[in-house]
């Protein structure tokens, strides 16, 4: 071909590592996106990469290892890296930043949520290359996850102050992102292909709350940035496309009684995660929990009564300071009568700069290993019994894994389980020889058992 091929014009590369949870997934995508969006190559390899971005978790302390760990490796094999994400944020000894501290060689720090800031150093240590191929980037982006599902951030940052959690130091007050853009955003992944949208944010009950719930605008229409309304619309947006929309971390406040109506109705799914991380009001309140004076077993039992086929999933901490035996027995009766279908529990664990580290009555760590054991038994035990009742129901399942078009059977997940961090539906071969099964797309299946905490279902 006698057109310029580009042969002699290097494609900066850029190596790119994300880790950390599907928060910090969502801030990969960005950049990632506007990086193939200027024409750069992205890899997932360090070797041959121009400079390599990683993007760091600050969360636990086995986080921070991990993310000092990678920025050790990536300068060790590339030597050019640029750090962003939570632990880009975060003081070390002194006050000074802890990643420049350990790695002075990095080339730049950023905190979460800085595109720009990512882009400008980049810009600076790799120029952009000279014809940007932005008609190659797909109008919804570059999505690290697999193709039909998708995360969509609502918010950054948080208002609450829960004495063991770090976060809102890191990423600040809440910000919600305007309606307009988010809606917008979900009919793009939709109309990619998304059959599963999941909503993210670090409390998605208070969408809006720092914007006065203001008015915006979608279709030339107005909306309100409220919780409500945003489930309302993506409910809507979703229908046509016969996608599921999915609410993780939300809060029980009395407002969330009003979206219930809305899972029972089909427009979102009937599952809820709510982080609860606890049942007695006492160690609530050590926590500073948002909504920790609510009656939550009175809630769950009246969103149960509203849409019977709710699923709670939660996590919760076991241990926390000073909890007494009678406290954590508490939580355990709240555990079997609130019959939670998908608990996880933690060991309570000291994070570095969190105010819980002040409160007395720290529990050996034995002794919190050992209430999270019992946790998980009884925890068990709940969903399991839940798992069983669904034998012999039929069930919409998304495929997610089907080699060879699933005659052999396959792997997917009902409206109670989330992607990675709940069960799945193991598929058998359809019962119908001519039957396929596709990634990404529904099928109907009769559950025929239960196993641990997956579900065996024959698509028909
Ligand atoms: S609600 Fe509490 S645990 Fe969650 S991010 Fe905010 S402060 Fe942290």
């Amino acid at each position: 071909m006698g057109e310029n091929t580009g042969m002699s014009e290097h494609i900066p590369t850029v190596g790119f590592v994300s880790l950390g949870c599907p928060k910090a997934l969502t801030d990969s995508e960005l950049i990632l996106t506007q990086l193939r969006a200027e024409g750069y190559e992205t890899s997932k390899t360090y070797a041959g990469a121009d400079l390599v971005i990683v993007n760091t978790c600050g969360f636990i302390d086995d986080a921070v290892k991990e993310s000092l760990d990678t920025i050790g490796e990536a300068l060790a094999a590339n030597g050019k890296v640029i750090v962003t994400g939570c632990l880009g944020a975060k003081a070390g000894e002194g006050g000074g930043n802890l990643v420049r501290q350990i790695h002075p060689k990095v080339l730049a720090v950023t905190g979460p949520h800085a595109t720009q800031e990512v882009m400008d150093a980049v810009h600076l240590h790799v120029p952009k290359p000279h014809d940007p191929f932005i008609d190659l980037v797909p109008a919804y982006g570059v999505k690290l996850t697999p193709r039909h599902y998708a995360y969509l951030k609502i918010s950054e940052g948080c208002n609450h102050r829960c004495s063991f959690c770090i976060i809102p130091s890191m990423r600040g007050d809440l910000v919600s992102r305007p309606i307009g853009d988010v809606l917008n955003e979900a009919r793009a992944l939709f109309e990619s292909g998304v059959k599963e949208l999941l909503v993210i944010s670090q409390d998605t009950s208070a969408y809006g709350v720092d914007v006065k719930y203001r008015t915006g605008f979608f279709d030339g229409q107005p909306v309100k940035t409220r919780m409500l309304d945003l489930c309302e619309r993506l409910g809507q947006i979703a229908e046509p496309y016969g996608a599921w929309v999915r609410l993780h971390y939300v809060y029980p406040y009395p407002h969330v009684d009003d979206v219930v109506p809305l899972m029972a109705s089909g427009r979102v799914l009937p599952y809820l995660d709510v982080p609860f991380q606890h049942a007695h009001p006492d160690v609530l309140r050590r926590m500073k929990r948002p909504a920790s004076g609510e009656r939550n077993l009175e809630r769950l039992v009246r969103w149960r009564e509203i849409c019977p086929e709710i699923v709670v999933r939660s996590t919760f901490i076991a241990g926390f300071p000073g909890e007494t035996e009678a406290e954590f027995e508490t939580l355990l009766d709240f555990l079997r009568e609130a019959r939670i279908d998908r608990a996880g529990c933690f060991a309570y664990s000291p994070v570095e700069g969190a105010a819980a580290n002040e409160l007395p009555g720290l529990l050996p760590q034995a002794e919190r290993e050992a209430r999270r054991a019992r946790f998980m038994e009884v925890a068990e035990a709940v969903s399991i019994a839940k798992l069983r009742e669904r034998v012999g129901a039929t069930m919409q399942v998304l495929v997610d894994s089907a080699p060879a078009l699933g005659r052999k059977g396959g792997v997917g997940r009902s409206y109670a389980d989330a992607p990675e961090i709940d069960g799945t539906v193991r598929l058998l071969p359809p019962e119908k020889a001519s039957k396929t099964l596709k990634v990404g797309e529904f099928t109907r299946a009769r559950i025929v058992a239960a196993e641990g905490h997956d579900l065996v279902g024959v698509p028909i």
